[in-house]
């Protein structure tokens, strides 16, 4: 018999192991606070685009491109955007890549939103992405997004954030008439259309006798603040995107402050961790892209989701005014990308949707998935074993833990990403970003030295 080789079986680190010097604490600590005050202000799609031009003209980007740039931002339509800096080695070989999305699940307004019932003021929504509904009742949310009028002027709408600011909600039924409710499915217990959010209470022109007989006086006098506020009228509800998203700013979770509370994990903690690595590194010896999507909560649909071809048509102007001998086909087949995109982290409370040997554990570092799709993998991109070979060996080399799994139990569920719509370019791509809990929930978790690692990683892939 042969002796026991412990070094010949594969052993998952723990970041917070790795990671336990104090200038690695400190490090841990200044990212953590980054991404908080991130989280925090960048709630839409829009907000987030923005913050990350001024992050990027800031740091030298510039939304002009010229033979002689060497980093330049596009934007699409204010939801989309392309930051590429770039390499010491020609285009034609290759790129590093690195896409997440901006996008987050959250309730839309309807194009008619406000109506009055009960003398309440009240607005219709309609979900945006794959939302657990009764987890955005009895809750805090803000309003966010824009209205446009008639003249091309954009208004900015946001309330709910200041501590001074109101809120909007959503109401539940009290426990005392839920009896028929609780006994329903859960599919049938919340109704979108019940998802109406509480906006006003108090009639126009209170105390005015002459007024007692009007009809709808609560709509009327919301009508009236908007006006006053934004100078809108209802008609220019119809070109708004409006969004309710759980109000306030990330939190410490935990006793020891070790995780992050907040709304949007998925995917703004890999959209922070791809920006950082990307701004960290000046001197590139391949061209890197990091690519923010739009849209990848309901399909990657449109002209600013991934399945557009912004990316396609924004490369080809890259290589014109960099790399003009070089053919884009030949560019895109030696491309490297990493889709960025969080996982669901096991749950002690529901491990019975998790298989043990192939979950994704908060606290080791970023996950790796070969394969996205559901039941038979179904959907998927699944990544060359020559690349996941390559990726790990750039990894283990830059000392950062990670790990690798899939999405629950096979015959559960699944979920797809943007990563297929970067592979039907030939590039190499793969899935990888932090495990988090309550995944599209108004309050999801993500670990702290998941994301310090996430960013060690996405600059270790840079770099390479
Ligand atoms: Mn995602
Ligand atoms: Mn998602």
């Amino acid at each position: 018999m042969s002796k026991y080789k412990p070094e010949l079986e594969h052993v998952s680190r723990n970041c917070w192991d790795v990671y336990a010097s104090a200038a690695d604490r400190k490090a841990l600590a200044a990212c953590a606070d980054g991404y908080m005050r991130f989280l925090s202000v960048c709630k839409t799609e829009r907000e987030t685009v923005d913050y990350i031009l001024a992050a990027a003209k800031a740091a030298g980007f510039s939304e002009q491109l010229g033979a002689k740039s060497k980093a330049y931002a596009r934007v699409q339509r204010g939801k989309t955007i392309l930051l590429a800096r770039r390499g010491r080695r020609p285009l034609g070989e290759g790129f590093r890549l690195i896409g997440a999305h901006v996008d987050t699940p959250r309730i839309d307004l309807k194009q008619h939103p406000l109506y009055e019932d009960s003398d309440l003021g009240l607005m219709k929504t309609h979900y945006y992405g794959g939302i657990r509904k009764y987890q955005w009742l009895a809750r805090e949310l803000a309003l966010h997004g824009v209205v446009v009028k008639k003249d091309g002027s954009v208004v900015k709408v946001m309330v709910g954030e200041d501590l001074g600011d109101p809120v909007l909600t959503i109401t539940d039924l009290l426990p005392h008439l839920a009896q028929k409710q609780v006994e329903q499915k859960v599919s049938d217990a919340f109704e979108a259309e019940k998802l109406n959010a509480v906006v006003a209470h108090e009639p126009s022109g209170a105390g005015d006798t002459k007024r007692l007989k009007d009809k709808d006086r609560v709509k009327g006098r919301v009508l009236e603040l908007l006006h006053r506020r934004y100078g809108i009228t209802e008609s220019d509800l119809f070109s708004a995107e409006l969004q309710l998203v759980p109000a306030g700013p990330a939190r410490n979770v935990g006793l020891d402050s070790s995780m992050i509370g907040g709304y949007g994990h998925d995917d703004r903690s890999c959209v922070f961790a791809a920006l950082e690595a990307l701004l960290a590194e000046k001197t590139p010896e391949h061209t890197q892209f990091a690519l923010f999507w739009d849209k990848e909560e309901i399909g990657s649909e449109g002209a600013t989701g991934a399945q557009s071809l912004f990316f396609e048509y924004a490369v080809q102007d890259i290589l014109d005014a960099w790399s003009p001998k070089d053919r884009l086909p030949e560019v895109f087949r030696r491309g490297m990308a990493i889709s960025a995109d969080v996982n669901a982290a096991v749950d002690p409370d529901h491990l019975d949707v998790f298989e043990k040997r192939n979950a994704a554990y908060m606290g080791y570092g970023p996950c790796f998935n070969k394969f996205t799709g559901h039941r038979g993998k179904v959907g998927a991109n699944d990544a060359h074993p020559e690349y996941v070979a390559y990726l790990r060996g750039i990894l283990d080399k830059a000392g950062v833990p990670w790990q690798m799994a899939e999405l629950g139990k096979v015959d559960l569920g699944g979920g797809g990403t943007v990563a297929k719509f970067l592979a039907v370019y030939g590039m190499d791509v793969i899935d990888m970003g932090p495990a988090v809990l309550s995944m599209h929930s108004p309050f999801e978790v993500l670990g702290k030295a998941d994301l310090y690692a996430t960013v060690l990683a996405f600059r270790a892939f840079f770099k390479s």
